[in-house]
C-alpha cells in the first residue's frame, strides 16, 4: 500500500464496535482481576496509565507502522524525543558526534546537560557522508543527524553515514521532523532511532506539542522503552488523539505547503534582493541529488539568503508582513517567517551565508496572497 493509504489505516481501533478512531481513553489506575494478577498482568496489557492506554497505543502503532519501526515512544515535546533518544544510547565516558545544524535546544542539551553525566559532544560539518568515519573514535557512542537542518537546510548522506557507523558499532539517531517520517524513511536508510517533533506537520494546527521516537529493531526498542519508563515519560490521551487526527491528513497538507513554497521560492529567486534559496526540493540546492535519492517529497519549510542585509533590515521586512506570522515552530496551517541569524550556532565550521537568513514555513493560504505579503515586506526595506 502507498503511504497515503496507510495514513488512513494505521492506528485504527482493534475493537469490534466499528468506530474508525480510537477514543480518548483517560485513566491512571487499572484494576487487576485478582490479587495474584496484580504483579502478573497479562502480557501486552497496561498495568498503569502512565505507560499509555488505547489512544497512545493507536498513535504509537501508526507512527511506527508508517516508518517501518518495531517500537515507538511518545514524548511531551520534540525536544524530549531527541534527548530521550540520546539518553537511550549514551553511557558515561562516551561522545556524541552531532551535525552542526541540529536544533538549538538539542545542542544545548549536548553541551550543558550531558557533560554532567560524563558524556561529551563534538560537532561535524553537516554536509557529510562516509568521511564521518574519520571522526569516529573508540569513545563515539552515537551520531546525531538532522537532515535537512531545519534552519540552514543542509542534507547529510544518511546511507553512507549509517553504513560506516554500523561497521564501527556506533548507534545513529536522526531528528527527522522535516520529513515527518513520511517523505523519507530513516530506518530503511539504516538509522537506529528516528526522533521527531509531532508539533510540526503531524500536529499541523499549531495547537499541540508532542514528539516521538521510533526504533529500528527489537533490541533498540527494548532499550528505548526501558529509558522512557525509567524517566516516567507520559503524554496525555487528548494530545495523542490530536496527533493521530493530524496524522490522517498530513500528506495532503505537506504536499500543499510544498507546492506553495516552490511557487514562493520561484518568485523570490527573481527578486533582486534575494541571494541563494535554500530549499532541498529545488534543483539549485547543493544537496539536491541526495534529496532526489532519499526523499519522495518535501514540505513548506525553506530559507533564503539576503545579501548585505543586517538584523535591523530583516526586522523591518518581517514587521511589514501581515499574513506571515512571526513565530517559532512550523508545519502549521498558517504561514510563519523568522530571521535565523540570532540563533545560528556553529562549532565545526563557521556558518557561511551572505547577509541575513530568513526562514519561511508556508501554510495553507493561497500563494498569491502570500506573495502580495512578501511584496509588502520588500517595499518596507527599500
Ligand atoms: C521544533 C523542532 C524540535 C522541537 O520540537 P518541540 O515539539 O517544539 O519540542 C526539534 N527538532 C526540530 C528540527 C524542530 O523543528
Amino acid at each position: 500500500m502507498k503511504d497515503e493509504t496507510r495514513l488512513t489505516r494505521l492506528g485504527r481501533p482493534h475493537d469490534s464496535r466499528g468506530l474508525v478512531n480510537p477514543g480518548v481513553e483517560r485513566g491512571s489506575t487499572i484494576l487487576a482481576p485478582s490479587a495474584a494478577q496484580l504483579y502478573d498482568f497479562p502480557p501486552g496489557m497496561p498495568h498503569y496509565g502512565r505507560v499509555g492506554l488505547e489512544t497512545q497505543s493507536a498513535l504509537r502503532e501508526a507512527l511506527s507502522g508508517l516508518q517501518g519501526g518495531v517500537g515507538c515512544a511518545l514524548t511531551s515535546s520534540g525536544l524530549l524525543a531527541n534527548t530521550l533518544a540520546i539518553m537511550t544510547v549514551v553511557e558515561a565516558g562516551g561522545t556524541v558526534l552531532a551535525a552542526d545544524c541540529i536544533y538549538g535546544p538539542v545542542r544545548s542539551f549536548l553541551l550543558n546537560t550531558l557533560p554532567r553525566f560524563g558524556v561529551k559532544a563534538s560537532f561535524f560539518e553537516p554536509r557529510m557522508g562516509r568521511e564521518i568515519g574519520d571522526l569516529i573514535t573508540s569513545d563515539t557512542q552515537a551520531i546525531l543527524l538532522e537532515s535537512p537542518g531545519s534552519l540552514t537546510m543542509e542534507l547529510q548522506d544518511i546511507p553512507a553515514i549509517t553504513g560506516i557507523a554500523r561497521e564501527k558499532g556506533v548507534t545513529t539517531i536522526i531528528d527527522d521532523t522535516w520529513s515527518a517520517g513520511l517523505t523519507m524513511k530513516p530506518l530503511a536508510l539504516g538509522i537506529d532511532l528516528a526522533a521527531q517533533s509531532l508539533t510540526k506537520y503531524v500536529g499541523g494546527h499549531s495547537d499541540l506539542l508532542m514528539g516521538a521516537v521510533v526504533a529500528r529493531d527489537e533490541a533498540m526498542a527494548q532499550r528505548l522503552q526501558t529509558t522512557e519508563r525509567a524517566f516516567g515519560i507520559h503524554t496525555a490521551p487528548d494530545d495523542a488523539y490530536l496527533a493521530l487526527r493530524g496524522f490522517r491528513t498530513m500528506a495532503l497538507r505537506m504536499q500543499r505547503s510544498e507546492a506553495t513554497s516552490l511557487i514562493l521560492a520561484d518568485w523570490l529567486a527573481a527578486r533582486p534582493e534575494v541571494g541563494a534559496i535554500r530549499h532541498p526540493v529545488r534543483s539549485d540546492h547543493p544537496d539536491h541529488a541526495i534529496f532526489k535519492r532519499d526523499f519522495t517529497g518535501g514540505c513548506g519549510l525553506f530559507s533564503i539568503e539576503l545579501p548585505g542585509w543586517d538584523v535591523a533590515r530583516s526586522e523591518r521586512f518581517l514587521d511589514a508582513l501581515d499574513i506571515f506570522g512571526l513565530g517559532f515552530s512550523w508545519g502549521g496551517y498558517e504561514s510563519l517567517a523568522i530571521h535565523c541569524d540570532p540563533q545560528l550556532k556553529r562549532s565545526a565550521t563557521a556558518h557561511k551565508h551572505d547577509g541575513a537568513l530568513i526562514r519561511f514555513s508556508c501554510g495553507l493560504e493561497a500563494p498569491e496572497d502570500l506573495i502580495a505579503d512578501l511584496e509588502k515586506g520588500f517595499a518596507a526595506v527599500c
